[in-house]
């Protein structure tokens, strides 16, 4: 279904329905752009900073899976930490993970470190201005490659994230659910994308759906797009996009051990390189699976033989595809073999990248350990 008469008269004062829809929302980005950390005032030149690319690249990478208020103190962390893609190249991995802490899905801090090798040394630290030239970076999918395009460089291309998704559902009144209606969604985003400003429309779509657009209360009356607006018209925009129902997450369960030497340092193993968490520290657990536990299974899988003695509760962490329970067992020794993991002491542990589950775990263990009982 088409916007409902993006050329409708209407009968406010100042009507901007008979302006093509991008020019109408761009006007109201003028007036109503969020201020955020890594934007340029609504107009800006894209040729007039040099250090935009590197700016929107990641600003871009870090708002994957992450809210605006999460990703601000990062991206100022990060830029006072490493200004420029070169500083950021040069940064040890294990700096980098550090920093990223917290934000989640750490494969994309370590895609970031390498893009940024990758432009500081192999593109002599200019990023591409092309679409398919950035899908060529590591860790740069299509929504980053036509965001950092249009953004930094003000190429034409078509940017869709959730909230744009959103928007577009809305205004054509798509029934189809997601995640199958993502190629239409993108098909008909483009048949909205202007040639001039593309970077100014795309982030005023995205602003759309994040202020006025909402998921469970879209303002229709304060949006630009009203009259032309095919849900709104229909009276079905809170129920838009349908959804296709999620199947229910899985549990997985472990013993984590929580090993302590008598000065207090705390035993941390760094994981697999590759797959969840990869590359980052972490409290020495058992596998991760759905059946509980028994005592005497956990302890053969523990990194050295010790007096453990069970931590009351457990430790809950949701992934993007399961749930986690974690026992925690406290224990005490002298040393460990050096394939079991490096010694940590807890003053050190905000230099560790440690993933938010592992803080948690250490959060729980700071907790009880020192009134632990035995098992
Ligand atoms: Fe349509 Fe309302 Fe969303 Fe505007 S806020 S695009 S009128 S559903």
């Amino acid at each position: 279904m088409a916007p409902v008469a993006a050329s409708r008269a209407g009968s406010r004062q100042n009507d901007t329905a008979a302006l093509p829809l991008a020019e109408t929302l761009l006007a109201w980005y003028d007036r109503h752009a969020r201020a955020l950390p890594w934007r340029e005032r609504p107009g800006a030149d894209p040729d007039d900073d040099v250090s935009r690319p590197y700016r929107v690249w990641l600003s871009e990478i870090m708002l994957q899976q992450t809210t605006v208020a999460t990703v601000g103190p990062y991206f100022a962390d990060f830029l006072a930490r490493w200004p420029t893609v070169e500083a950021l190249a040069a940064a040890p991995l294990d700096e980098v993970l550090a920093a990223w802490a917290g934000l989640g899905y750490y494969a994309r801090a370590r895609n970031l470190h390498r893009c940024a090798q990758v432009v500081a040394g192999e593109l002599g630290g200019v990023f591409p201005d092309t679409e398919s030239e950035l899908l060529k970076l590591p860790g740069v999918g299509r929504y980053t490659a036509a965001a950092v395009a249009a953004i930094a460089f003000g190429r034409r291309a078509v940017v869709v994230d959730g909230n744009v998704e959103r928007v577009v559902a809305r205004l054509f009144s798509v029934e189809t659910p997601l995640p199958a209606a993502k190629a239409e969604l993108t098909r008909l985003a483009d048949t909205l994308t202007p040639q001039r400003r593309a970077g100014d429309f795309a982030q005023a779509m995205m602003d759309l759906g994040a202020t006025v657009c909402l998921p469970r209360s879209p303002k229709c009356l304060l949006c630009p797009l009203e009259n032309a607006c095919a849900a709104k018209a229909a009276g079905v925009a809170q129920e838009l996009p349908r959804r296709q129902p999620k199947a229910a997450k899985p549990t997985r369960r472990a013993v984590a051990f929580w090993l302590q030497r008598p000065d207090g340092a705390l035993l941390l193993r760094r994981r697999p390189e590759t797959g969840l968490l990869g590359g980052m520290m972490e409290v020495p657990s058992t596998p991760w699976r759905a059946a509980p536990w028994e005592g005497a299974e956990a302890e053969a899988a523990a990194p050295v033989a010790a007096a453990w003695s069970a931590l009351p509760g457990l430790v809950r962490h949701t992934f993007t595809h399961f749930h986690f329970e974690v026992t925690v067992w406290a224990g005490r020794v002298e040393s460990v073999p050096a394939e079991a993991g490096r010694w940590v002491t807890l003053d050190a542990l905000a230099d560790e990248a440690v993933p938010t589950v592992m803080r948690k775990i250490i959060e729980h263990g700071l907790l009880h350990s020192a009134g632990a009982s035995s098992r």
